[in-house]
C-alpha cells in the first residue's frame, strides 16, 4: 500500500477539488492555523475557472471590477501559499473510508494517479468538487483527434493563439455563442455552426451574434468531414439536407459542454441529493462528522452556485473544522487587519 503523504502520518485536513473555492479554503483555513494537503484530478489549479473559462471577464467577485478566471485562480493561488499546502494533481480521490482507532475515527482516502492507486490518512476532509471530474463532449469523428490541441480545441486556454484567424465554433448553447463573442474582437473571421434551427442561448447575446459583421451564422448545419492536405488541417465541411459547404479555417472550437462525472459521490455513503452533498450551510458540516463540503458540490435551501458564495461557505467552514480538529483548543479568533498572514504580512 502506497501512502501520498510518505510518513504515513494522519494529515488534519485534505480538500478534494482545487478549484477556486478549494483554493480559497487553503488560506481561510490556514488563517486558522490548519494545513491542507489538497488533491484535484486536473492538471492544473482552478477548477472550472482554468478549465472552461480562463480567458473570460468575471464580474461579481467583491472589490474586482473585472478580471478572467486565470487571473482569479493566479490571485487564488498567491494567497494561499504562505499555507504550504501539499498539492496533487492528475489525481482522482475515487473512496472514502471511516476508519477507527484510539483517538476515534478518521478517514483514508483513495486515490488514482494515472491507474496507480495511493492512500492518505486525514482526520477531516473538506469536499469541494464542483461539478466533479469534468470532461468536454466531444465530437465523435475520428479524424478529428490528429487535429486536437493543434487546430481543434475543446477549452480556450490562450485567447491570442486566434487572433487574425479564421474559426469555426460549433455548437448552440452559451458556451458557443459567448465563445463567438469573445473571440470576435481579435479573430479575423467566426462561423457558428449548429444543427438546430433555434439556438439556446441568451436573447441579448444572440442578438450581439446577429448584429457582428465578423460572425457568420450556419444553422441548420452539421459538421461533415475534416479537410486536410497531407497531414494539414485545411478545415471543415458542413451539411444539411439540402446543401454542403466548405470552411477554410484556421481552428475549429466544438462547443457541446460538459460531461461530468460525480455517480462516485453516492458511494461515499453521505446525504446527497440530485448529486450534491446536503450541508448544514452554518457550518457546512455533512451527514457524516468530521467531513465538510463546500462550493458548487453542496447543497442547501437557496443555494446558489456562485463563486463568492463558495468562499463564504469556506469562511464558514474554517471555525467548525478547527474545533472539530482540535476541541481543547481555542479557534484562533481576530480579523485580518490585527491577526495579519502567517509567514507574509
Ligand atoms: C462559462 C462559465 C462562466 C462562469 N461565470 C461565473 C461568474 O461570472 N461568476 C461566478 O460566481 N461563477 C461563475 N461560474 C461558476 C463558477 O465557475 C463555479 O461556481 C465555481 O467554479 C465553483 O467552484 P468550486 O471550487 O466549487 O468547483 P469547481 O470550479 O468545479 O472545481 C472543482 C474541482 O474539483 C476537482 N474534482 C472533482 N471531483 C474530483 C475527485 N473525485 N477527485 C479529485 N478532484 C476532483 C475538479 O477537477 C475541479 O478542479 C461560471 C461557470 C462557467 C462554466
Amino acid at each position: 500500500m502506497s501512502y501520498i503523504n510518505s510518513d504515513n502520518s494522519t494529515q488534519d485536513v485534505v480538500i478534494i477539488g482545487a478549484g477556486p473555492v478549494g483554493i480559497f479554503s487553503i488560506f481561510a483555513f490556514g488563517m486558522q492555523g490548519l494545513k491542507c494537503t489538497v488533491i484535484d484530478a486536473l492538471d492544473k489549479l482552478g477548477g472550472q475557472c482554468a478549465a472552461l473559462y480562463p480567458q473570460k471577464m468575471i464580474y461579481d467577485i467583491p472589490a474586482h471590477l473585472a478580471l478572467t478566471g486565470k487571473q482569479l485562480v493566479d490571485n487564488l493561488v498567491d494567497q494561499a501559499m504562505p499555507f504550504a499546502p501539499q498539492i496533487h494533481l492528475n489525481s482522482v480521490v475515487d473512496d472514502i473510508t471511516t476508519c477507527y482507532d484510539e483517538h476515534g475515527h478518521y478517514f483514508k482516502l483513495a486515490i488514482k494517479k494515472h491507474d496507480q492507486i495511493s492512500y492518505v490518512s486525514t482526520r477531516s476532509v473538506v469536499i469541494a468538487l464542483g461539478a466533479g471530474v469534468f470532461k468536454p463532449l466531444r465530437l465523435e469523428m475520428e479524424e478529428l483527434n490528429a487535429f486536437e490541441n493543434k487546430n481543434v480545441f475543446y477549452f480556450v486556454d490562450d485567447v491570442q493563439r486566434f487572433a487574425n484567424k479564421d474559426i469555426a465554433i460549433v455548437g448552440g448553447g452559451d458556451s458557443a455563442v459567448d465563445w463567438a463573442l469573445d473571440l470576435a474582437p481579435i479573430a479575423k473571421s467566426i462561423y457558428l455552426v449548429h444543427r438546430r434551427e433555434y439556438i439556446k442561448a441568451h436573447a441579448a447575446s444572440w442578438q450581439k451574434i446577429l448584429d457582428n459583421p465578423k460572425i457568420q451564422v450556419k444553422i441548420p448545419y452539421q459538421l461533415s468531414k475534416v479537410e486536410s492536405v497531407e497531414g494539414e488541417f485545411k478545415g471543415v465541411h458542413i451539411a444539411n439536407e439540402a446543401s454542403s459547404e466548405f470552411l477554410a479555417v484556421d481552428y475549429l472550437l466544438p462547443c457541446f459542454g460538459l460531461k461530468s462525472d460525480i455517480g462516485f459521490l453516492n458511494a461515499w455513503d453521505l446525504d446527497v441529493s440530485h448529486n450534491r452533498i446536503m450541508v448544514d450551510p452554518t457550518t457546512m458540516r455533512t451527514s457524516k462528522l468530521g467531513i465538510y463540503a463546500i462550493g458548487d458540490c453542496a447543497h442547501y435551501n437557496n443555494k446558489r452556485k456562485l463563486i463568492l458564495i463558495g468562499f463564504s461557505e469556506a469562511a464558514n467552514c474554517a471555525t467548525d473544522l478547527f474545533r472539530y480538529i482540535y476541541p481543547d483548543r481555542a479557534a484562533p479568533v481576530g480579523h485580518s487587519t490585527s491577526i495579519g498572514v502567517p509567514g507574509r504580512f
